[in-house]
């Protein structure tokens, strides 16, 4: 007979909680079909997870341990691939499901692109959903090369599914002429850093809000492991008082995308993501 006690099942460090128990599903959304330079994000969970166990659960920023949460790993979820609309129609019933379960996502990527999959599941149960998305990059063109889903789109089509005065984004400091004057007037879009992030937040209330974390925001000097690297990025320890502000929050879900390990061998990226993810959870539970 086996003895189960002596097998390790491979999670995220001290999130081995049953989904019956959990507040947060951690799950991953290993996709990458879009990536306009360099895929490799669909690698970014399972390279978590393995190196996690180079972190502490405990949070000597908030005296929390994630031991004490009940945080539940459910694995990555088997997305087509080169189907877009099929892998993000698997993300989006995967989402319904947390949610008709009372389960908040915090799904890993894959690229930004999976994040319109969560979207579309969580803005129907939350139609005055606010986005919180931190990025680089303003992901807000009407197509790529002719395609409307991509990761350079994605912020573009959660608006047709928000529509104005939804989406906050900081710390841009890439993207075309007409993305940023087409921002204008339809989101608040605060370039190179997070300034005024408290004040925008504060005008939030109770709202539901959807916190989509694209880990190129960080200068590549702190983060290099990611497709589409953009200089002149925040820092570690400003990133840490940005979350800690959203902590204030109603935050309903969240994802961390665009961690690519493959380029970044020294694994100091994949071991910040796995930081920030800690962090998070510990914020928002
Ligand atoms: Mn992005
Ligand atoms: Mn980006």
């Amino acid at each position: 007979m086996l003895n189960n006690s002596s097998f390790y099942k491979h999670t995220f460090i001290g999130c081995g909680a049953s989904y019956e128990e959990t507040d947060f599903v951690i799950f991953g959304a290993p996709f990458d079909s879009t990536a306009s330079f360099r895929p490799g994000a669909r690698f970014a969970s399972q390279t978590m997870r393995a190196e996690s166990y180079g972190i502490e659960t405990y949070s000597p920023y908030q005296d929390k341990d994630l031991e004490d949460l009940v945080v539940c790993d459910a694995g990555d979820l088997e997305l087509t691939i080169g189907d877009v609309e099929m892998a993000l129609s698997q993300i989006e019933s995967f989402a319904a499901q947390l949610l008709s379960d009372r389960k908040r996502p915090a799904m890993i990527g894959g690229e930004h692109l999976v994040t319109l999959g969560a979207v579309r599941s969580i803005c129907k149960q939350y139609p005055d959903l606010h986005i919180v998305h931190f990025d680089a990059h303003a992901d807000l063109r009407d197509d790529y090369l002719g395609a409307k889903l991509s990761h350079a789109t994605v912020m573009r089509r959660v608006w047709d599914l928000l529509g104005d005065g939804h989406i906050f984004q900081f710390g841009v400091r890439s993207g075309d002429r007409c993305e940023f004057e087409w921002g204008n007037g339809h989101v608040h879009t605060q370039k190179f850093d997070f300034g005024g992030l408290e004040s925008v937040i504060s005008n939030f209330g109770t709202a539901p809000v959807y916190f989509s974390l694209d880990l190129d925001v960080l200068d590549p000097s702190v983060l290099p492991g990611t497709g589409t690297p953009e200089a002149g990025g925040v820092s570690f320890i400003e990133i840490m008082g940005a979350i800690k502000l959203l902590s204030r929050l109603n935050i309903v879900g969240f994802d961390m995308v665009e961690l690519s390990p493959p380029y970044d061998s020294s694994g100091i990226s994949t071991a910040t993501a796995c930081k920030l993810l800690r962090e998070c959870l510990l914020y928002f539970s």
